[in-house]
């Protein structure tokens, strides 16, 4: 025995690994190391007292007394039992805290002098108050954490020790050695209890933050399976509607890979693509977005047709498509020659437009066909006459209700290659209102500099147009927007004579009509006397259109009439070879069993394989003749059957020489027309009316033409006091159509001398030209339509500006060499050439005529607009 235990109780000390006990916490322990069970047994020898503490490291097996932690707990033994395999279960109770000193190692076991630490309490408030805080700490803990049982809970309320409150919380809450060492080395029960409450406090807001972890993920988990769900009913519904939609959108999106779209605009898809997917099917949105998706998905973006420019086959397809035409082919060789040497030569100067000017109908179009065929491009017509708004060049925002791709772009689908041929058709015909401009648009669409990346609003994506050729067509060159204009090429394409025409017909419009009708290529000529009526008493163009629309007038009333006799002519010869006439309810009419079998006459089969005969339609029973009636020759009457009474023709229009009545020139947007000049005289003051749509210019060129007439009075043998008594009314024919321009002076001075004199104008003659109040003639513009126009209508003298003589050139050589073209300096020159004046007259005017600088003016006459000018 040692020295010490003379001083105070010894224990002996159960150094435990894990665990520390604190005073009325009852504990059950498995021991199992000898020296351990040792002190136990020692221990129940001794009043059953015995001291525990925590091993400093709970790895070491066999710890050293400095290896302990100097506070303990001394402890009661409630109970030991004996285990298998030696161990012993011990259940102790805490009793109080102890220092361990004076550790007596002379056992197998230690034993130590412990004194009991006393329990300090100051401030009984502050204990009350931090109890009653620390229980309602404990309640809300239990119910966030339910880790608290009701038994424990209980005494929780019921403890009125902080101390006591402390440790027994301690006991249940603090799971690591270290805090719970700690706190059973403070004797002060206030500041334990303290601890404790901050520990409840951070356990709190954990568990706050935990709860709200927890219900953001319910969220998460409830919103998908919301969406899972409601997108598997919205699939279901879908199905059920028929439209596969899952499968579709799987598709759509498929396409776009597929498609390899550029990955701005790939992006842009697949995110509507996205929004199709979430919308009904059926709504009106759907609809706006699946059209915005299918025009990007249709729309060409790397595919291209290899170009070939082959200069003899482009002369080649070029002469088989048009006849005629010698300039504008020769230009267009040029044209594509320049293309070839530029491509090669990397240079952009190539990218000039080619623009072909001409009326309708004189094969703009199809020359434009024709090339894009020669270079073996696509070809697609974007027509832009009445075009006024920005958009329809470049398309609507999506925002708009009912928005659609401008024209380029919807042309560019219709291509599916990036470098087809555009034809810009009648780009004059383009205005610019409040909606804005579509030239600018057009601009960006031509220009070289800016259409590799062209926007259509519509798209919202840019767009390469920079490999397209364009080939634009105008009927007016004044009326193309001048920057375009800037921009092309212009080449004319003028209207044909009525010998090409017929050229054109018999090479091209009838066999193409004849095919479309479905006749065969000889079913009927037209002699060259009937094809001249056809162009002269049925038209009336610059072009081909008419004769062509009437041509199929023809071919389609010869395909009637072939039809009507074939089937006449297959009743006839079936008549005999009907043996049996089979099952009513068949819709065939006859059943023949002898006849050879044309190709419209079947056999049946029957689903066992056998035939049950031949069937065959009445107008398919007769192999022979296929054609009856033909090929036949067009005579004057079938004509006049087939396309009704004349409806142009020179006496028809012109009625011969009249009186008051000239034949005037204009040009109109489809080329040169005439324009009968009318005047007629009636009692009256003096009054003149112009009616027929003249412009201001034309009204006042009728006021010189009438100055003039009353210079001419006295040669004429005009009543000089003419104007005081009558009225005169010049009326332009054509009353409809707007005419501007002072072309119309001298024939309206020939009407009005007409009328005045009395004497008849030749209606052979036609005329134009400005009139000065002196009676000089200007020039004037378009004297080759003007001609092509006269001589259309089958006049042969023409009456023009001497200083249009130069104009003569331009004029086809054709119909130069039919007319007589008569060129003036004044208007005594145009009344001897036009008006059957008598004898007496004519000498009168003679000398005047000859007159250089025009005729002076007779006494008291002013040089004046007005029309009473004296
Ligand atoms: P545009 O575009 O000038 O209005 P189109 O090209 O539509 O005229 O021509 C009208 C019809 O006349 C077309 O069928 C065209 O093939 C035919 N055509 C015009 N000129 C000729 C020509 N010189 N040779 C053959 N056919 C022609």
């Amino acid at each position: 025995m040692s020295r010490l235990d003379v001083y105070g109780p010894r224990y002996p000390l159960l150094p435990l690994k894990n665990v520390v006990i604190f005073p009325r916490n009852v504990v059950t322990l498995l021991v199992g190391r000898p020296r351990s069970i040792q002190a136990v047994e020692d221990a129940m020898l001794r009043e059953r007292r015995i001291v525990v503490t925590a091993h400093r490291e709970s790895e070491v097996d066999d710890p050293r007394a400095e290896e302990l932690h100097a506070v303990g707990t001394l402890a009661g033994i409630v109970s030991v039992e004996r285990q298998q395999g030696g161990n012993i279960q011990v259940v102790l109770e805490g009793i109080g805290r102890v220092r361990i000193d004076q550790y007596d190692t002379s056992r197998s076991f230690f034993t130590v002098g412990a004194d009991q630490l006393p329990e300090l309490n100051t401030n009984p408030d502050e204990s009350r108050l931090l109890v009653e805080h620390v229980q309602d700490l404990a309640n809300r803990f239990a119910e966030a954490r339910g880790r608290l049982s009701s038994d424990v809970l209980e005494m929780v309320q019921r403890a009125t020790e902080p101390g006591h409150l402390a440790d027994l919380l301690a006991t249940q809450l603090l799971t690591d050695v270290a805090r719970r060492q700690e706190l059973l080395e403070m004797t002060d029960g206030l500041e334990r209890l303290e601890r404790i409450a901050i520990h409840l406090d951070s356990e709190l807001d954990v568990a706050a933050l935990e709860q709200k972890i927890k219900n953001r993920v319910r969220e998460q988990i409830d919103k998908n399976q919301r969406e899972y769900y409601l997108r598997e009913q919205l699939k279901a519904i879908h199905d059920e509607l028929g439209g596969e939609n899952g499968n579709e959108i799987e598709a759509l999106k498929a396409r776009v890979t597929e498609r390899g779209l550029p990955p701005a605009i790939a992006e842009k898809v697949l995110r509507e693509i996205g929004r199709l997917e979430r919308m009904p099917p059926v709504s009106a949105e759907s609809t706006v977005v699946r059209g915005y998706i299918d025009t990007v998905l249709a729309l060409p973006w790397h595919e291209e047709s290899q170009d070939r420019i082959d200069l003899i086959e482009a002369e080649r397809i070029l002469d088989d498509d048009h006849y005629g035409l010698e300039t504008v082919k020769e230009r267009i060789l040029d044209y594509l020659a320049v293309r070839v040497l530029t491509k090669d030569a990397q240079t952009s100067t190539g990218a000039q437009i080619l623009c072909l000017l001409g009326p309708p109908g004189v094969g703009k179009t199809s020359l434009g066909r024709s090339v894009a065929s020669a270079m073996g491009r696509t070809f697609v017509r974007v027509s832009l006459g009445g075009v006024r708004d920005e958009a329809e060049v470049r398309g609507h925002r999506r925002t708009y209700i009912g928005a659609m791709a401008g024209r380029i772009i919807t042309a560019m689908k219709t291509a599916q290659v990036l470098n087809p041929v555009i034809l810009l058709d009648e780009i004059d015909k383009m205005a610019s209102d409040f909606r804005g401009d579509p030239t600018a648009a057009m601009l960006e669409v031509l220009d070289p500099e800016q259409n590799h990346a062209f926007t259509d609003h519509y798209l919202d994506a840019p767009y390469d147009l920079s490999k397209v050729l364009f080939i634009a067509t105008a009927n007016y060159g004044q009326q193309i927007p001048r920057p375009l204009w800037d921009r092309m090429e212009v080449i004319e394409v003028s209207g044909y004579t009525e010998a090409e025409k017929v050229e054109i017909g018999t090479r091209h419009l009838l066999p193409r009509q004849l095919e479309n009708h479905g006749l065969p290529a000889d079913a009927m000529t037209i002699p060259p006397r009937l094809w001249n009526r056809v162009v002269r008493d049925y038209t009336r163009e610059s072009g081909v259109r008419g004769l062509e629309r009437e041509l199929a007038t023809i071919c389609r009333k010869v395909a009637r009439e072939v039809v009507r006799d074939r089937a006449l002519h297959a009743l006839e010869s079936s008549r005999d070879e009907v043996v049996e006439t089979r099952s009513p309810a068949s819709t065939v009419e006859v059943v023949l069993d002898s006849v050879p079998v044309p190709e419209l006459v079947g056999e049946r089969h029957l689903a066992n394989g056998a035939t049950d005969g031949v069937l065959a339609t009445v107008a398919a029973v007769d192999p022979e003749p296929d054609f009856p009636g033909i090929p036949f020759e067009l005579d004057e009457e079938r004509l006049e059957r087939y396309l009704g009474p004349k409806r142009y023709g020179f006496d028809q229009d012109l009625g011969g020489n009249q009186i008051g009545v000239a034949i005037g020139l204009g040009t109109t947007d489809v080329g040169g027309e005439i324009i009968p000049v009318e005047v007629a005289t009636m009692p009256g003051k003096g009054t003149l009316t112009i009616t027929g749509q003249a412009g201001d210019v034309m009204q006042e060129s009728a006021r010189a033409a009438l100055s003039y007439a009353r210079s001419r009075a006295e040669q004429l043998r005009i009543p000089k006091d003419f104007q005081e008594r009558l009225d005169l009314h010049i009326h332009l024919a054509e009353g409809a159509q707007p005419k501007d321009g002072p072309s119309a002076g001298i024939t309206m001075a020939t009407a009005l001398i007409s009328a005045l004199t009395g004497r008849p104008v030749r209606s052979d003659t036609a005329m134009t030209g400005e009139i000065t109040l002196r009676g000089r003639v200007l020039p004037i513009g378009g004297l080759k339509d003007k001609s092509l126009a006269a001589h259309r209508m089958g006049i042969r003298r023409l009456i023009a500006p001497a200083d249009n003589q130069r104009d003569l050139a331009k004029v086809p050589k054709n119909v130069r060499d039919d007319m007589e073209f008569l060129f003036v300096s004044n208007m005594d020159e145009v009344i001897a050439a036009a008006i059957l004046l008598d004898d007496e007259q004519v000498e009168r005017l003679e000398p005047l005529a000859s007159q250089p600088g025009g005729i002076p003016l007779s006494d008291g006459y002013s040089d004046t607009t007005g029309l009473h000018g004296e």
